[in-house]
């Protein structure tokens, strides 16, 4: 079919994750070529960008007035086209090179909830960064992909995408989303909440790198075996001294509640709105999670008590989307169904 001709004939092809927090890059016969932060530095006098990606990224929460680090996908929208546009076409550049004669064909994965501006803007950017042919996918159908799921068949699946701006579940069947569930509470959320109870409680002021740190290193949604405790250095939000302070697993537990149970929230809804003829299969074979904030420790352990179903974690959750992705592009014609545009 069109799209097996188009798509099942460069070696150079591609697919991409645009995520809230990382994009990552999988070449045809290479696996995943590229895998940054999607920050973008820029100078907010001449409007010049200065740095894409992980050098991007340490600008964060420590530029000089006139820098900003931007991460244009935050909330799993675009909420600046010409900084996305600069952001696509810089990996693009990076992963094919200049040359003249690369045309690859591309498939991204996009959040859920795009609009139809947004699609477009992703397109011309992909186009303009000398793309031949788009093809968008959703990501939980990318993530369920990725994750081995079988998505084709008449059983429903269930995935759980963590990631920085957004957490998506959806109910995939048939090659379809029966249901999806969109809430921009996730990753960068946890973060925000560890920043705002430092502040509060212990008066010190820390920023978002640091408090991302804390979380993956300290962070949980249940309990440890055995308490932790460590040391954080930041400023004393009063006098502004540098100053450092021990907490505890639980201040980091009790910190990020709020986050966490939007999240576990967000997975009932989605289990209560499951068409009748679906809940069985989810009854049977729980959920699976994706996205790097199902990393969170604990998380799985908490879903699962809380929802009572089996809790899968994906392989690799940070790449199921770019996997997935992959996986619809070099079997293009048996996926052909989940591209949306
Ligand atoms: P997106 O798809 O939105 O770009 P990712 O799937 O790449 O997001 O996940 C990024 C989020 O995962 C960030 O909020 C990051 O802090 C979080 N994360 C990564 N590793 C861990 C970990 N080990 N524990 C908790 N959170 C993690
Ligand atoms: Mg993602």
């Amino acid at each position: 079919m069109f799209i097996h001709k188009m798509l099942g004939f460069f070696a150079e092809d591609l697919a991409m994750d645009l995520g809230t927090a990382n994009t990552l890059i999988f070449k045809k016969n290479q696996g995943i070529v590229l895998n940054e932060p999607s920050v973008v530095a820029i100078n907010n006098e001449t409007g010049q960008v200065l740095a894409v990606g992980k050098e991007a990224k340490d600008f964060l929460g420590r530029t000089p007035p006139r820098i900003s680090a931007i991460r244009p996908m935050k909330d799993g929208v675009i909420a600046d086209f010409d900084v996305t546009r600069e952001m696509i076409t810089y990996f693009l550049f990076k992963v094919k090179g200049n040359s003249k004669f690369s045309h690859p064909n591309l498939v991204i994965g996009v959040p859920s909830g795009i609009t139809q501006v947004e699609k477009r803007a992703v397109i011309e950017s992909a186009l303009g960064a000398g793309a031949r042919d788009i093809y968008l996918i959703e990501e939980p159908m990318a993530a369920a992909i990725g994750a081995g799921m079988d998505v084709d068949g008449k059983r429903a699946n269930m995935v759980v995408d963590i990631g920085g701006g957004t957490t998506e579940v959806a109910i995939i069947s048939l090659f379809a989303t029966a249901y999806c569930e969109s809430i921009r509470v996730a990753g960068d959320e946890m973060n925000e909440a560890i920043i705002y109870t430092l502040q509060k409680k212990c008066h010190l002021q820390i920023g978002e790198n640091t408090a991302e740190e804390i979380k993956i290193a300290y962070g949980s949604a249940y309990p440890f075996e055995k308490p932790i405790r460590f040391q954080v250095s930041g400023k004393d939000v009063y006098s502004g001294i540098p100053k450092s302070i021990q907490l505890t697993d639980k201040d980091v537990r009790e910190g990020m509640a709020d986050p966490i149970w939007a999240i576990v929230d967000a997975v009932k809804r989605a289990l209560e709105k499951t068409p009748p003829e679906l809940a069985g299969d989810i009854s049977e074979q729980g959920m699976t999670l994706a996205g790097g904030g199902a990393l969170l420790k604990g998380l799985d352990k908490l879903l699962k008590r809380e929802t009572g179903l089996m809790v899968r974690m994906a392989d690799d959750p940070l790449t199921s989307v770019v996997l997935g992705a992959g996986k619809a592009l070099i079997k293009s014609d048996f996926y052909a169904k989940v591209f949306i545009n």
